[in-house]
């Protein structure tokens, strides 16, 4: 599995990941064994949150998958942001570690910019950190300004990733956010890379496009997409499979090359559309 450093970290990450929302709805065991099979295979970043099934999927899906070999994963959890006051943070850690069954998160995340001063969640942040509960921390859902007043609080080089929406058909960061995070080297993690599961139907125009480049390198138009969004450094993915053979698929992305004609023929394809200033979430 091909990895990078994470941003400012200096961890290396693999470029697939593998995420865990609404997996309390999927069936168990085989959720389980997915992510299982993906943490042989390399894809060792898994990203959870204590709003995934208010708690459940950390308890009863993740802490099972890592148990006996905790040491291989890099894994990241999210507080809410009604939860993230200083108090507030340092409470939903301790719960996140108690549901995982385990004494520290690689990164924490604050899932999306909340009611409550930022100071104070990255003071309990840092707090974490120097009591070896966390080994960095991060953010999601955050636009430039929010992430210059986060910088402007934190100071450089502590910010280790920025989680956003990122697919095929939501190309929104590369407008502001993916260069600013470049610059300030800070990890690019893109969830819903499949879009939620709304993956360009085979039979459209663009379905086609992605069938045809796959089927030059004998992938599927998963692996095309999952190639597509990590093709800069800073870029990683964290697709969601609750099925073996989705995971194995999954897996795979990672040693696919495409040719610079292959990307332009994908960039073409799903056009950047114009900055609305806004940055979407799901
Ligand atoms: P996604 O990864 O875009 O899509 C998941 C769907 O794609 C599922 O239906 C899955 O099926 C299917 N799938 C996965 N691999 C496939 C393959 N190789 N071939 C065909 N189908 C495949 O969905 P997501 O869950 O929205 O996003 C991924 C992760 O990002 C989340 O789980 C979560 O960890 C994170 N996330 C973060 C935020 C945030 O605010 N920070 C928001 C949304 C998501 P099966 O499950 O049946 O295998």
């Amino acid at each position: 599995m091909e990895k990078r450093v994470f941003g400012a970290t200096g961890m290396e990450v693999p470029v697939i990941g593998q995420g865990t929302w609404q997996m309390e709805n999927d069936d168990r065991a085989g959720a389980i064994r997915a992510l299982q099979v993906g943490l042989d295979l390399g894809m060792t970043h898994i990203d959870t949150a204590e709003l995934y099934g208010r708690g459940r999927v950390e308890e009863s899906i993740v802490s099972e998958v890592i148990a006996g070999r905790r040491d291989e994963v890099f894994l990241v959890s999210k507080v809410m942001p009604n939860n993230a006051t200083y108090e507030g943070t340092l409470k939903a850690c301790e719960r996140s570690l108690k549901h995982l069954r385990t004494d520290r998160l690689d990164c924490y995340l604050l899932h999306w910019p909340g009611p409550h001063p930022l100071e104070d969640t990255l003071r309990a942040f840092e707090k974490l950190v120097t009591d070896g509960k966390l080994r960095s921390w991060g953010v999601s859902n955050f636009s430039v300004p929010e992430l210059e007043e986060a910088v402007r609080i934190a100071g450089p080089g502590r910010i280790a990733c920025n989680q956003v929406l990122y697919h095929l058909e939501e190309r929104a960061i590369e407008h502001t956010v993916l260069r600013w995070c470049e610059r300030a080297n800070i990890a690019v993690v893109g969830y819903s890379p499949f879009g939620n599961g709304n993956f360009p139907k085979p039979q459209s125009a663009k379905g086609r496009v992605l069938a045809e480049v796959a089927r030059a390198h004998g992938a599927s138009p998963y692996q095309v997409a999952l190639r597509f969004l990590v093709r800069r450094p800073s870029l990683f993915a964290i697709p969601k499979a609750s099925r073996e053979a989705h995971a194995r698929d999954n897996a795979a992305a990672a040693t696919l090359k495409l040719s610079a004609q292959e990307l332009a023929r994908i960039d073409e394809a799903f056009p950047l559309g114009r900055d609305s200033g806004d940055l979407p979430v799901i």
